[in-house]
């Protein structure tokens, strides 16, 4: 399942989360690294899985549930 939506934006390929307002662009990537929208593909699904892993604290703010 695809956690981001991809939107095309001055050129640059924007991934954007679907439950929060965490983007990344293919622009903070270096091609030498490899495939840039590879690489923020892969940013955005660690993201989803750090940020958004399922589970019951999923329910919360994911930025609160660690302090509860
Ligand atoms: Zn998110």
């Amino acid at each position: 399942m695809r956690h981001y939506t991809i939107t095309l934006v001055h050129g640059f390929s924007t991934f954007k989360c679907l439950l929060c307002k965490h983007s990344v662009t293919t622009q903070e990537f270096h091609s030498e690294n490899g495939n840039c929208r590879t690489q923020a593909a892969r940013a955005m699904n660690e993201h989803a899985a750090a940020t958004h892993s399922p589970g019951p604290p999923s329910a919360y703010d994911s930025e609160n549930w660690r302090t509860r």
